[in-house]
């Protein structure tokens, strides 16, 4: 059997991986600058992760949800305690998708409304409602272009207020910071607008911090630079450190019904171990500070760069868009100096790297990106 050819892959299979580096089949090291879209927030093959997951391992990896895991209610304590919602409920399931979905479902469930909101450019995943609220025309298959999703632009009050004023929302569904789109934050004072409308109206506020949660920003949450509240809040990526596992956090205003939401793989006691490893790390090692200062430093490290047209981004979420010209800086990066990076569109290189990141790594990130764009590379 062949595989279903729908990913374009490098011709680098990593074998071994630690830290912020990778090592390929032929023992060729790289820099991860991209943790696997976003996922690998504490380090690949921490030693505390790998020694949680290997010892779970040898008592349960996993059992139904049909009788108790106390792990679940450990994570539960310790996200609420990380991220500052203390008051909300967790539902664990396997994926960013899956989060969405079932934060759309609630909303739904709540309201009793079937039509949602979401921005331009957004990206929440690939399941049928997940994009159905997601705006790239090239990804979304004929089905999914339902009536139940409008678009409106981000920062703009008045068109969230026309749609909302019409009573047909269950929700608004938000990034914390756009990701895919190529990192693009919404404003502070537009996020403060939406919360007040939703109150008003009674939307449901959905963050959508699958990319940019996990301390990623330099806050758990990016949407808390703005100190607004969601009703909603969905993780994934970071949130098991390679580990699949995704969650939504649920305000004290939904009322939980036995079989409203459901899974068979989400919470089983790896995944739960590993979101426990993931948040004790970033605890005990203060990622999200690291993530500031790296951030920082990248970010005043390649300022004045001839090449770059504008950076964005908070703590380690960060896109580069270049100047038209360096269309295959990305590629000459992996493939020259042996760099890993994300990408959005033609000219955005997206950096995403572990949360403990440090400078010297940062460094030669600096020297190879200076060196590659002294000249037009096209
Ligand atoms: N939401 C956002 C903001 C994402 O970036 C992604 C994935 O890139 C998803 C949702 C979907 O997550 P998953 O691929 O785990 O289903």
């Amino acid at each position: 059997m062949n595989l279903f050819d729908v990913y374009p892959l490098w011709p680098i299979e990593p074998v071994k991986a630690y830290g912020c580096r990778i090592r390929d089949k032929e023992g060729v090291e790289y820099i991860d600058l991209y943790g696997g879209h976003a996922v690998i927030s504490i380090g690949h093959c921490h030693p505390t992760y790998c020694k949680m997951l290997a010892e779970q391992l040898q008592k349960i990896g996993f059992y139904s949800n049909a009788v108790r895991n106390s792990l679940q209610k450990e994570l539960a304590l310790e996200l609420g305690k990380l991220s500052g919602y203390e008051d909300y409920s967790l539902f664990l399931c396997n994926s960013g998708a899956e989060a969405n979905e079932n934060a759309i479902k609630l909303a739904s469930f709540h309201t009793g409304k079937t039509k949602i909101l979401a921005l331009h450019k957004a990206f929440h995943g690939r399941t049928s409602g997940a994009i159905a609220a997601t705006d790239n025309p090239v990804i979304r298959a004929p089905f999914n272009r339902t009536d139940n999703v409008t678009f409106i632009p981000m920062d703009d009050l008045e068109t969230a207020e026309t749609e909302m004023a019409k009573g047909e929302y269950a929700a608004i569904l938000i990034e914390g910071i756009q990701g895919v789109a190529g990192i693009f934050e919404p404003k502070a004072e537009y996020l403060k607008g939406i919360r007040e409308l939703c109150n008003r109206y009674q939307v449901v506020l959905i963050f959508d911090e699958v990319q940019s949660g996990y301390g990623r920003s330099g806050r758990f949450f990016a949407h808390q630079y703005s100190r607004v509240r969601g009703d909603i809040i969905t993780v994934a990526k970071g949130m098991g450190n390679g580990f699949p596992i995704g969650g939504v956090l649920i305000s004290p205003i939904f009322k939980a019904v036995h079989g409203m939401l459901g899974t068979t793989f989400g919470g089983n006691h790896l995944a739960c171990t590993a979101a426990l490893a993931v948040l004790r790390v970033i605890r005990e090692e203060s990622l999200m500070e690291n993530a500031v200062t790296m951030g920082d430093y990248i970010i005043r490290c390649l300022k004045g760069n001839k090449a770059i047209k504008e950076i964005r981004g908070k703590g380690l979420m960060i896109g580069i868009e270049l100047k038209e010209g360096y269309e295959t800086l990305r590629n000459r990066l992996l493939f020259e100096k042996r760099i890993f990076t994300g990408g959005a569109g033609k000219n955005v290189i997206r950096l995403l790297p572990p949360l403990n990141v440090d400078k010297q790594t940062i460094d030669i990130f600096v020297e190879a990106f200076n060196q590659l764009t002294e000249t037009k590379i096209k």
